[in-house]
């Protein structure tokens, strides 16, 4: 159920960015059981990691501060609507539920028309376009190779993880 103290905190988050240099005002919070389990802001340039958004990096604390891969029964805060990479991160991690503030329509108004000195450029409908199609139809040069040897291992670790004499059982490893 959303609560606005929760929407508070990702906005505030996302805030700090007009004095943080490297990073960008997207803000969000994790929550779990009523509480914070996680933030993240986007720290893209600061971090030198383009997977650094506000989404991932709260998804990312919360799952180091709850020692788990698996957030089912959470709900993601974010200062405006994630783009694709963080709508695919949630679905790895199972958030149940998103809320968000501000829309595409109005980031697209704020920053659309910066030059790519002042922010690298993310083109959302391209990896919304993109991220659907199967790997040969991508736009980006994509091609199998090894594929027999890779598999082999995949059977191979799947082998052992069935067995729980042969691995230590883990974290749901999805
Ligand atoms: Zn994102």
């Amino acid at each position: 159920m959303y609560e606005d103290r929760f929407m508070d905190r990702a906005i505030a988050i996302s805030a700090t960015a007009l004095d943080t240099p490297g990073t960008e005002p997207f803000g969000a919070v994790v929550v779990k059981d009523g509480e914070i389990v996680g933030e993240g802001i986007n720290r893209s340039v600061l971090n030198h990691d383009p997977t650094s958004h506000g989404e991932t990096e709260a998804i990312r604390d919360a799952c180091r501060n709850l020692g788990t891969v698996d957030l089912r029964g959470a709900t993601l805060y974010s200062s405006c609507e994630p783009c694709p990479l963080c709508v695919a991160a949630m679905l790895i991690a199972g958030v149940s539920e998103l809320y968000y503030a501000a829309d595409m329509t109005q980031a697209g108004a704020a920053l659309g028309d910066l030059p790519e000195s002042a922010r690298f450029p993310i083109d959302v409908g391209h990896m919304l376009s993109q991220c659907g199609l199967p790997a040969p139809a991508r736009q980006m040069t994509s091609a199998r190779h090894q594929s027999a040897r890779a598999a082999d291992i995949l059977h191979r670790w799947a082998g052992k993880a069935r067995s729980p004499l042969l691995s230590s059982p883990g974290k749901l490893g999805r």
